[in-house]
């Protein structure tokens, strides 16, 4: 990053997008445009030199912009995704080979709650230590009424979007030393839900205040925990099942900036929650979300 002035307005894609479906979880490879992950552009300044970060959801999207933007503040990172999305994970790891960094990558299925546990503690023996925990992991799919949700959809979308965040958190906290902190990825929907969401934005209610309730327990321990909530951000998640025809190719253009945002538009705002210089900050929602609430 420079000092230099940068428009948001046209920063990236303006207007519609190129018709694309792909089967859950999709891959941002095959995306059209491909999502803006800050390989070429993210610059670290050893902001979290020493750190150890796990991050669900790393292989892709809002995860893997969290994910580079660590590892060139100085971090060693680890991510979770599931076992269908290794190509786009092992692209990230070959990123990271450029940079001369090593991703530590943890295949598996967050609705199941063992793998969960076994995941931190793999996550903190590969890594020889975990301070940062990054939940981001998620499952949307939209459906216009409730009378189309089934219950298998209600319960993944429960599994992954809550349950996996309680799991992680839980078996995580133990070992988590004093000055830790944990960024858990909510939404828009967190506070205002969009009418074809409704079981995702229940679940994306329940981390916001599960966000401001863990971090009452940890805040005495030294661990912060704090929330990040995107509005529309050009991921997999949205092109796979997450929006309508029509929401898809029209996907962010009704924010007041004029577009959707892309993922490395949001990595600043993990690394400031990740870093000690946000010590007194925890309990809190962030947004990112081009101006529509
Ligand atoms: P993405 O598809 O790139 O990332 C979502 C990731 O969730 C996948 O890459 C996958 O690895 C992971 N995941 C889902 N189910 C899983 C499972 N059962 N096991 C293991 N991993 C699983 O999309 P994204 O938009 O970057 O999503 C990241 C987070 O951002 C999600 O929590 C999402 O709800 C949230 N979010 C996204 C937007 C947006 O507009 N893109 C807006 C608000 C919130
Ligand atoms: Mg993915």
């Amino acid at each position: 990053m420079t000092g230099k002035l940068v428009d948001p307005t046209d920063r990236y894609h303006r207007g519609d997008f190129p018709e694309q479906r792909q089967e859950w979880p999709g891959l941002q490879r095959d995306m059209e445009p491909v999502p803006d992950c800050g390989e070429a552009s993210y610059v670290g300044t050893g902001r979290l030199t020493g750190r150890h970060a796990l991050v669900t959801g790393g292989d892709s999207g809002i995860g893997r912009a969290a994910a580079i933007a660590f590892a060139r503040e100085g971090a060693r990172v680890a991510i979770n995704y599931h076992p269908r999305e290794q190509p786009d994970a092992d692209d990230l790891a070959q990123v990271f080979a450029r940079d001369g960094q090593e991703l530590v990558r943890l295949p598996g299925d967050v609705t199941d709650a063992a793998f969960c546990a076994g995941l931190v503690d793999e996550a903190r023996e590969k890594l020889g230590g975990l301070d940062l925990l990054v939940i981001n992991a998620g499952y949307q799919q939209a459906r216009e009424s409730i009378e189309d949700i089934s219950d298998e959809q209600f319960d993944r979308t429960m599994k992954t979007n809550l349950y996996a965040m309680f799991w992680l958190a839980k078996r995580a906290v133990g070992s988590m030393p004093a000055g830790s902190a944990i960024i858990i990825t909510a939404s828009v929907n967190s506070f205002n839900p969009s009418d074809d969401l409704l079981d995702y934005a229940t679940s994306k209610g329940g981390i916001e205040i599960f966000t401001k309730g863990l971090a009452k327990q940890l805040a005495p321990r030294g661990i912060r925990v704090n929330a990040v909530a995107p509005g529309p951000v050009w991921t997999a998640l949205q092109i796979s099942g997450g929006q309508s025809e029509e929401g898809a190719r029209k996907f962010g253009q009704d924010t007041p900036i004029g577009r959707a945002g892309q993922p490395v538009e949001l990595a600043g705002l993990y690394v400031t929650l990740a870093e000690s210089g946000t010590s007194f900050t925890t309990g809190s929602i962030f947004g990112a979300n081009g101006g529509s609430l």
